[in-house]
């Protein structure tokens, strides 16, 4: 059993190059540009790893390429999000933050009500649970979410 409890990593090399080649094909469907502005938008909300909101992108962003605007981090994201390529969540009142799509995978999230982190884990036993539930019910699960909300460390957020 899988207990990944930890932000995610950075995508492997081979993820990009499935990614860019599944964007570079949206792109020419949608007769948009791969602009130098997209592609830098682009590494790098692949290079920070999940939950990132746009503005988070943004300000990344902005250290390698002062040019590029909120708006045009707002589009490039909403693009990902239309590919099928990243998807948006909620957390808290949050705004929106943005994560990777991994298609055939599934993770749940733990979300720290004091430093607002958020940490990944996948549980077989839970995601077996939640499908006997759904079906002693005579519902065909489609698709769920869990979110556990708590302190990352006791009281004691060590990342405040
Ligand atoms: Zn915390
Ligand atoms: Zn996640």
């Amino acid at each position: 059993m899988s207990k990944r409890a930890k932000a995610r990593q950075g995508a492997t090399g081979q993820e990009v190059e499935a990614f860019l080649k599944t964007y570079k094909a949206y792109l020419l469907k949608h007769e948009l540009k791969f602009t130098n502005q997209r592609k830098v938008i682009i590494s790098e909300f692949l290079r920070a790893g999940g939950h990132l909101s746009a503005e988070d992108l943004f300000r990344i962003v902005k250290k390698k390429e002062p040019s590029v605007g909120l708006a045009s981090v707002y589009r490039t994201i909403n693009s990902l999000v239309e590919a099928e390529l990243a998807v948006e969540r909620r957390f808290l009142d949050r705004t929106s933050v943005y994560e990777l799509h991994e298609p055939g995978r599934h993770h749940d999230h733990l979300i720290c009500l004091r430093c607002r982190k958020i940490f990944e884990f996948e549980n077989d036993a839970i995601e077996d649970q939640q499908k006997k539930v759904a079906e002693s019910l005579g519902f065909t699960l489609k698709d769920h979410k869990l979110e556990l909300y708590g302190w990352c460390q006791r009281v004691n957020c060590p990342n405040l």
